[in-house]
């Protein structure tokens, strides 16, 4: 009998990060019979291009549409709203330019006490003075992404740069797409039961 020695590789496959509600520890996605996922964006600046870019960003992440979201123009019917507080951010086209914290994001999701999410869930985006149009263009591109992470499910933060989903408190979003651990966390999620319904 013959023995073959062979190195065993591990498959790449990245677990991810955390995504349960905390201190709850509760499970949020969305359930196909709530799909596409309606977004309403404040018409300001760039703004909705920046939301189709992360609705679209986050829907690739999936091989069967298990998210799947639109942005619509009427907001009586919205489930997730996003706005940016104060004057219209200036615009410039997006740019590999090193991240600056010329913006910040916030989403607030309301769950009652019979585990029902209120909506529409609210994302705040806050854009500041003193930093160029580009650096505020890229920062809310990038903080769009991270927030509309959060209103598909993802409630916790990565502690990893790289990731989309890496963010207070470890620091500031950073990377400009999402990674492969943003991905697999997105897909193990929505492979999870959900403990709150929309
Ligand atoms: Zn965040």
């Amino acid at each position: 009998m013959a023995t073959v020695g062979c190195a065993i590789t591990q498959p790449d496959r990245p677990a991810g990060y955390a995504f349960r509600s905390q201190p709850d520890n509760l499970v949020f996605h969305w359930n196909a019979g709530r799909m596409p996922v309606r977004y309403w964006a404040e018409p300001k600046g760039a703004l909705p291009a920046y939301v189709d870019e992360g609705i679209r960003s986050w829907e690739d992440q999936f091989l069967y549409g298990e998210f799947e979201g639109t942005r619509i123009t009427d907001s009586t019917t919205m489930q997730v709203r996003i706005e940016i507080t104060g004057s219209a951010p200036p615009t410039a086209p997006l740019s590999t330019a090193p991240p600056a914290p010329a913006c910040d994001g916030r989403t607030t999701l309301t769950v009652g006490t019979d585990n029902h999410m209120a909506l529409p869930i609210v994302v705040t985006l806050r854009w500041f003075a003193g930093f160029t149009a580009e650096q505020v263009a890229n920062c809310l591109a990038r903080v769009t992404v991270h927030e509309i992470g959060h209103t598909i499910g993802l409630l916790q933060h990565s502690d990893r740069v790289t990731d989309i989903m890496y963010g207070a408190p470890f620091g500031v979003v950073q990377a400009r797409e999402l990674s492969s651990r943003d991905g697999a966390s997105a897909q193990r999620l929505y492979h999870t039961a959900s403990d709150i319904t929309p």
